[in-house]
């Protein structure tokens, strides 16, 4: 979609640091970590949100969620815990209008979330 800065990522207009890529999601490091290894795993199609899934595109991103995290926790084991979040619609803080998962890893020592 154009403008889309997250489909720009996907196309490789804009730079990031992936984490994660096959034919349908791509997970890449957050611009602004909250904790050391914050992603965001999306879908290679653009929907704007949770409302524009169907339970193809839901199955597509989420099952891949697990493998992520534990590459995100072999890149690094100081991690204790992780959440992970999302976002749908600007009242719920959404800010980018591509869906995006966010895998926030944990650590006791230098945790930076508030
Ligand atoms: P939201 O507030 O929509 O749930 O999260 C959007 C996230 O996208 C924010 O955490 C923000 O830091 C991140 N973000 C925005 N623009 C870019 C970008 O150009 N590159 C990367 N890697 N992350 C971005
Ligand atoms: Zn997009």
């Amino acid at each position: 979609m154009e403008n889309c800065i997250f489909c720009k990522i996907i196309n490789q207009e804009i730079p990031s640091y992936k984490v994660y890529e096959d034919e349908l999601v791509y997970a890449f490091l957050d611009i602004s970590q909250v904790t050391k290894g914050h992603t965001l795993v999306i879908p290679k199609t653009h929907v704007t949100d949770l409302f524009d899934y169907d339970a193809q595109l839901a199955s597509d991103l989420f099952s891949r969620i697990p493998k992520i995290a534990k590459a995100i926790e072999k890149a690094f084991p100081e991690m204790e815990g992780l959440n992970m979040v999302n976002n749908n619609k600007a009242l719920a803080y959404q800010s980018v209008f591509h869906s995006h998962v966010h895998l926030i890893p944990r650590y006791s020592k230098n945790d930076d979330f508030s």
